[in-house]
């Protein structure tokens, strides 16, 4: 089934009888070339790569609740390339490019919109670093403007400029910065992978990994042993579970993220704006909420939910970069579980165990990371060698300290990135 315009008018007129289900409902087969564990953002769009690029379908997606029931349906949708670090710089930006054909190559509304991101500075030290980064940026090949106090005003008039204590000085404005769709991406990747043959096998949780001379030989799942030669782990706020489960001990920790979203409003917010003295950021989604989050909860935990004093302080954050959204009600919040690494930036690499392979710590940014992140992925898995632009996401960083990406220079605090 391909999606149209003419397709779309069409259903719509007469009764939206003829869509078929996204994907098939397969029951596990006894063995597979390759098991992904996870069907979160990062484990369909490997799966997908994989077919697609490496014409690898004997695939499986093993997720044990719902597709798209994880973080990427949970985040608050930022897509942007504007890492500073050679490491994270490559390679969100070669993230960024596939986000930008994604909906060609998925054929899939996941209503990516580069609406610009404009991040605030509040100081001149943090002007310098602006610019430093802005500079790191422009020579990757991506965008970056450095806004002064009234280009910022300009863009973005609804802000309280002379706060007393946090005057805006500036901003750095990334214009192909945008947002997408959270769980559409999700869906246009299993969509894609199911197409192309691959099994995406829901309600399955993986319970233990297989390993026999050192090399994996499949899982236990709560639908029954599946055999594998080569397993991919993907499972963001659950990375050290799982790979315990290969008796790997992993330098994460897992976080709670929390969201909030306001009633639907009036179209007011055209960018998306971070305000890094109080840590809030905001956007306007296409219905109409204000969708804002800040910090993590600060302590670790798997609880999928966050608690009331850090959504007192984002809002005090909210309250002092824009007194307006006073007026607004707040319809919701929820929470997400990071997995956090010691120097905020990713891991994608082998693991000592051969045939086992680890894709984490996306920290709370791995949403805009997704079509990059599987493509490496699928690369490695495919051709057991890392794909160039994710080529220093390296496990081994952490017990060497080479080659550590400390993007905000926070040091060695999970939390803290
Ligand atoms: C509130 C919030 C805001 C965020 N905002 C942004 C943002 O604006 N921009 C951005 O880039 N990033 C953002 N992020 C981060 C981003 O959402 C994550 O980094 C990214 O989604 C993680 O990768 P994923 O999609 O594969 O994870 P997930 O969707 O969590 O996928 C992992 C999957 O693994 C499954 N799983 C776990 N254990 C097992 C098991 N034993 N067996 C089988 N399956 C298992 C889980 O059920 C889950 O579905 C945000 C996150 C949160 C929570």
């Amino acid at each position: 089934m391909r999606f149209s315009g003419l397709r779309v008018l069409k259903e719509g007129l007469t009764g939206n009888k003829g869509w078929s289900p996204h994907w098939r409902d397969p029951a596990p087969k006894a063995e597979y070339d390759i098991v992904i564990i996870g069907g979160g953002g990062h484990g369909l769009a490997t799966a997908f790569y994989l077919a697609k690029e490496h014409g690898l379908t004997n695939v499986a997606v093993l997720e044990k609740g719902y597709l798209g029931g994880g973080n990427v349906g949970r985040n608050t949708t930022i897509v942007r390339a504007n890492y500073g670090l050679p490491g994270n710089s490559e390679f969100y930006s070669h993230s960024l490019k596939l986000w930008e054909g994604m909906e060609d190559e998925l054929n899939y509304n996941v209503m990516h919109s580069q609406r610009g991101i404009i991040n605030l500075f509040h100081s001149d030290g943090a002007r310098d670093a602006a610019a430093r980064r802005g500079n790191a940026m422009v020579n990757q090949g991506d965008d970056a403007i450095l806004l002064d106090r009234d280009g910022v005003r300009k863009l973005l008039p609804y802000l309280d400029h002379d706060n007393i204590r946090f005057p805006i000085y500036g901003g750095l404005y990334h214009p192909r910065g945008g947002t997408a769709r959270h769980d559409a991406v999700a869906w246009g990747y299993a969509r894609g992978a199911d197409q192309r043959g691959v099994d995406l096998i829901q309600n399955c949780e993986v319970t233990g990994i297989d390993i026999e001379g050192g090399r994996v030989t499949g899982v236990q799942t709560s639908r029954g042993a599946i055999r594998a030669k080569k397993v991919g782990i993907v499972v963001a706020g659950r990375s050290g579970l799982v790979a315990g489960m290969a008796g790997m001990r992993l330098p994460i920790e897992s976080h709670v993220l929390q969201a909030f979203v306001t009633e639907g409003l009036k179209p007011v917010i055209d960018h998306v704006v971070t305000f890094g003295m109080g840590h809030f950021y905001i956007s306007q989604s296409d219905k109409g909420g204000l969708v804002f989050g800040g910090d993590l909860d600060f302590y670790a935990s798997y609880a999928a939910r966050g608690n009331l004093p850090m959504q007192e302080h984002v809002m005090e954050a909210a309250m002092t970069l824009m007194p307006i959204i006073g007026k607004a009600r707040l319809l919701r919040s929820w929470g997400g579980i990071m997995d956090m690494s010691p120097d905020g930036s990713p891991i994608i690499d082998k693991t000592g165990i051969e045939g086992l392979y680890l894709n984490c710590g996306w920290c709370y940014g791995g949403f805009k990371a997704v079509p990059g992140s599987g493509f490496s992925f699928a690369h490695l898995i495919a051709q057991d060698r890392h794909h160039a632009p994710a080529a220093r996401f390296r496990l081994d960083r952490f017990e060497t300290g080479r080659g550590l990406m400390d993007e905000e220079g926070t040091g060695a605090q999970h939390n803290l990135h």
